[in-house]
């Protein structure tokens, strides 16, 4: 899978996939990166990348037409634009999106993007929750990774991705450690059920569990179902 980042800060992206899991995935070639700094594209000698607003106001924007140059070449791919008014990202499309081939995102700064941009490119606008960053970076990063977890071969362990948290509207059951250590320090051991190894009632025991978390956290999860 192809990921493209449009950023005025590639560090940030490229730290990020020279770590961990996706960093392995990356390693093993399973994701081609690119990172595709906006500044390149300023077409005057100070490589400015912002502009005023039209009619005034605070702050500045993301300089359009820097932003056409940048995107006009992209072919066949979703562009992602990253921004507080677009849908919020949720498991579904996480799952979704990783059918696809090539994703783009697109990474807001200042005040975020001239409107006449989203028209012309975006193909989604996604929000990473109800609250303002200072640039879309972190917010790509936490939807590329969540897409890459579905891509064959990034989890060690495909059966991570059973049972896990929203994938049938429920959250994932309590997890124990085993842990001596721990078992004796805390001094709260896990259920005995987990320790006796039926694997038929640990499955049952963790569908209930699953469902009280979820009515507990997130009842209106249960709504959905
Ligand atoms: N002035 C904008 C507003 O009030 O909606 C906020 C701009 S924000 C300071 C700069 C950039 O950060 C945005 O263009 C976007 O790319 C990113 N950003 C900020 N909050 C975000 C969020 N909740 N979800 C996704 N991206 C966000």
């Amino acid at each position: 899978m192809k990921l493209s980042f449009f950023t005025l800060f590639p560090d940030i992206i490229t730290a990020y996939f020279n770590v961990s899991i996706i960093g392995r995935a990356l390693q093993n070639k399973l994701i081609d990166l690119e990172c595709v700094n906006i500044r390149d594209f300023a077409t005057n000698k100070y490589k400015k990348v912002d502009n005023t607003l039209i009619g005034g106001g605070a702050g500045m924007l993301l300089e359009p037409y820097v932003l056409h140059l940048a995107l006009q070449h992209v072919k066949d791919s979703r562009i992602i634009f990253l921004s507080p008014c677009g849908a919020k990202f949720g498991y579904k499309d996480s799952k979704r999106l990783s059918k696809y081939q090539h994703l783009s995102f697109v990474c807001g700064r200042y005040e975020g993007f001239d409107e006449r941009i989203i028209e012309m490119y975006a193909t989604e606008i996604f929000s990473i929750g109800d609250f303002v960053l200072t640039g879309g970076e972190l917010g790509a990063l936490c939807m590329a990774d969540s897409v890459l977890r579905h891509k064959n071969g990034v989890l060690g362990n495909v059966k991570s991705l059973e049972g896990e948290s929203f994938e049938s509207n429920l959250l994932e059951s309590p997890n124990f450690a085993k842990s001596k250590a721990f078992d004796r320090t805390s001094n709260i051991l896990p259920t005995s059920e987990f320790l006796k190894g039926n694997h038929a009632v640990i499955d049952k025991l963790r569908g209930n569990m699953a469902r009280m978390k979820t009515q507990y956290f997130r009842p209106d999860l249960l709504s959905l179902a």
